[in-house]
């Protein structure tokens, strides 16, 4: 899987060097090349920023950059499969599991940063007319740029690709998991059996799969309607038989 970033503040990404997605980069699962959005400004300050027309507080990142940015992008991609170009706004439709399932199988996705108060609105309608394009939330609240939710994005994407975490069968019984019908993951415990007068429950050291199974069943599908019980009609989740 390729990946590119267009930021302003490209060193944000210096941290997907580490752990199982530094791994996947030093393994060449995944490549990532992470563009500098003033690489494409071409006044003495290097400005991607302007006021909003219309009025109202905040700047607005100006298109003239970002054109430029895609253009190279597109430049170098493979010209019969074009990238899929995720940008990462709270207007967006939700980044949920069953999007990042989607996304692990892409040859390619570009991550298009905003700041200030957002990219102007042309650069969206501007690229869908050259490849997908994806609006994507990272949840019900506003974060100062895209980086962050580009890099939460990254790395739920990424560790489904094959061969990116030791152990596949993590990715099997996990909350969201369409293999465990879309349900919130149940307690999970590890040694010592007993710690601070709090036991591990008794049916985890019974050895019996099948009561295993069930107890952890009964316990995501009991955490799912107490806190989450819109995952139980949510389209994207299977629900509860
Ligand atoms: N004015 C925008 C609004 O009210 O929708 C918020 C702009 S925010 C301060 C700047 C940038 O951060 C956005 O362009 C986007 O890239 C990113 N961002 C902020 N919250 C986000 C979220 N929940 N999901 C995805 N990206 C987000």
């Amino acid at each position: 899987m390729r990946l590119e970033v267009i930021s302003i503040f490209p060193d944000y990404f210096g941290v997907l060097q580490l752990s199982l997605i530094g791994k996947a980069l030093a393994d060449g699962l995944i490549s990532l090349d992470v563009h500098d959005l003033r690489d494409y400004t071409h006044d003495r300050h290097r400005t991607t920023d302007d006021t909003p027309y219309g009025g109202g507080a905040g700047m607005v990142m100006k298109p003239e950059p970002w054109g430029e940015a895609l253009d190279d992008v597109l430049a170098a991609a493979d010209p019969s499969a074009p990238p899929m170009l995720i940008m990462p706004t709270p207007s967006g439709r939700p980044f949920t599991q069953a999007v990042a399932d989607r996304l692990a199988t892409a040859p390619h996705l570009v991550f298009a940063c905003g700041r200030y108060e957002g990219i102007d609105a042309r650069v969206a309608q501007w690229a869908a007319t050259r490849m997908p394009v994806l609006e994507l939330s990272l949840g019900d609240y506003v974060v100062n740029g895209g980086e962050v939710a580009a890099l939460a994005m990254i790395e739920a994407i990424v560790r489904l690709v094959p061969g990116v975490l030791g152990n596949p069968v993590s990715l099997v019984e996990e909350s969201y998991a369409a293999s465990s019908d879309g349900l919130l993951e149940y307690p999970v415990y590890t040694k010592p059996p007993t710690w601070r007068g709090m036991d591990v429950p008794p049916v985890l050291l019974s050895g019996h799969h099948g009561q295993v199974a069930a107890w952890r069943r009964a316990q995501s599908e009991a955490i799912t309607a107490r806190r989450r019980p819109d995952l139980l009609d949510h389209p994207d989740a299977p629900g509860l038989p």
